[in-house]
């Protein structure tokens, strides 16, 4: 046992039963530094939220994660993680964290049956993609559907696809899909669009793209028997006239919500919610750190979100480390 652990926990009055970190989350960002904490033998507790595993578990296949030329199922790869982190010595309580208490320190952090203290807290709770609301969306989520273009645009080579979405987001999502898919159309339910000009310009000039516009997605067909997507029924809201457009992909870019509700009026956020953090994982509050989409309106990547939790772990140990000083 790393000895500086018990010394850390004498450092502040009260603290003695203190967690040296709780990890929330267990996407990419809060195991990978569940991974880095354990492996510097500070016993994390992780607590993982349900279900397990964040957006990794809606994706079949990850192409793009390093170390992996096959590709793996995200359910696997978050499978992995966990185990890797539990052999360094990382605890997994699997519940969601309700409140966490700032105001002193150690900090408390309670979840729906349990309150712990805690010298340093890693908040990786990550978003979630905002969906349109109709039940095929599911049903075909990860065979057809997909929130993440960078992940999964690659595995619609030669297909045409849809995108749902108006913003930037559905833009540089269409733009990357023409580099596999002949055909991109985008559906978006005004008459224009709210992504930046630039980036409507190069959708609007691109031939491979078509925008169908004042138009939502009301069903989103599977060939019966068979995984995968052969179409979208297609409402235009000015008419109401619906047609069947004929696609095996449907991107759904409107935007994502950061898991951060039960952060509201205890750290800073930004105007949709996410948390303000410097150097990408260093909160207001001293050894409070944050890691991966919740943070990110960007990049949102396994990979990014994993680097993320990484730098917040090395902060972390750096914090604790500075305790005992
Ligand atoms: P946004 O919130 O900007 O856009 C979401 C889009 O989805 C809007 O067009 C919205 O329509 C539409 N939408 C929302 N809900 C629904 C629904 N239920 N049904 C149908 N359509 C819906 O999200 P983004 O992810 O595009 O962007 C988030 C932030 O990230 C923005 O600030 C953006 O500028 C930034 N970003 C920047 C990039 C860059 O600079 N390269 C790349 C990607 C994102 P409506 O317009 O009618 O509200």
């Amino acid at each position: 046992m790393n000895p500086f652990i018990i010394s850390c926990s004498k450092y502040i009055e009260g603290a003695f039963l203190a967690e040296n970190v709780i990890i929330i989350g267990s996407g990419p960002a809060g195991l990978s530094a569940a991974i880095y904490t354990a492996r510097e033998e500070f016993k994390p507790l992780l607590i993982t939220g349900v279900p397990a595993g964040g957006q990794l578990l809606l994706t079949t296949k990850v192409e793009n994660m390093p170390g992996f030329p096959d590709g793996i199922d995200g359910f696997e790869l978050i499978e992995r993680m966990i185990k890797q982190a539990e052999k360094f010595g990382a605890r997994l309580v699997k519940e969601n964290v309700v409140d966490i208490d700032f105001s002193s320190r150690p900090y408390k952090v309670r979840t729906d049956s349990q309150a712990f203290d805690a010298n340093a807290i890693i908040i990786a709770t990550g978003a979630n993609s905002r969906m349109l609301g109709i039940p095929s969306e599911m049903e075909h989520m990860g065979t057809g559907v997909s929130t993440c273009a960078t992940c999964d645009g690659a595995l619609f080579k030669g297909k045409d696809v849809v995108v749902v979405g108006g913003g930037d987001t559905a833009m540089e999502d269409s733009l990357f899909l023409t580099r596999f898919c002949p055909h991109v159309t985008i559906i978006h339910r005004r008459n224009e669009f709210r992504a930046s000009k630039i980036m409507q310009h190069k959708v609007l000039s691109n031939p491979q793209i078509k925008v169908m516009w004042n138009s939502v997605v009301e069903e989103i067909y599977g060939k019966q028997g068979e995984k995968g997507v052969s179409g979208v029924k297609i409402r235009d809201t000015v008419t109401n006239k619906t047609q069947v457009v004929v696609a095996q992909g449907v991107f759904i870019a409107i935007g994502h919500s950061p898991n951060t509700k039960f952060l509201h009026g205890k750290l800073k956020l930004d105007d949709l919610g996410y948390i303000v953090a410097k150097d990408e994982v260093v909160t207001e509050y001293p050894g409070v750190f944050v890691a991966g989409d919740n943070q990110d309106r960007h990049y949102r990547q396994a990979g990014t979100a994993s680097g993320a939790g990484i730098k917040a772990a090395l902060k972390a140990r750096e914090y604790l480390q500075n305790l005992k000083a």
